[in-house]
């Protein structure tokens, strides 16, 4: 079984929307996550009053994680401003690819999405986070 690259972006950009809860940012990111048998796990970021504001790309790892999924293909994270109409190519934190690296093989791709030009871009984690942080 294959994935629909262009199914998830819609996927991504959809539960941006809907769900959003970035009332400090007004920037909505919407992320999915592949696991090796295309098993989807979807992210939004998730904002509060305190510090603890947790991004998209973390949100769909710890629900995967939490189910018992280990082996991940790669992800798709786009976001928008609310009063703009077009989502943009993101990358995700220095938190998010510490924790990417840790959980996601070296070469574990992650895509990026822009309206304004329908271009897809392609990243690996140890491309976006070389030297990660280990114990
Ligand atoms: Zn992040």
């Amino acid at each position: 079984m294959s994935v629909d690259i262009y199914k998830l972006i819609e996927k991504a950009k959809k539960i941006s929307i809907s769900n959003t809860c970035s009332k400090h940012t007004n920037f909505s990111v919407g992320a999915v996550l592949v696991t090796k048998d295309n098993q989807i796990f979807t992210g939004i970021n998730i904002e509060n009053d305190g510090i603890q504001s947790i991004c998209a790309e973390r949100v769909a790892f710890v629900k995967a994680l939490s189910e018992g999924y280990k082996d991940f293909k790669f992800m798709i994270v786009m976001g928008k401003k609310k009063d703009n109409k077009l989502f943009r190519k993101i990358f995700p934190c220095g938190y998010c690819r510490q924790f990417i690296s840790e959980y996601a093989d070296k070469d574990f791709k992650i895509y990026t999405y822009s309206d304004t030009n329908k271009k897809i871009y392609e990243y690996k984690i140890n491309e976006l986070l070389p030297g990660n942080f280990k114990l």
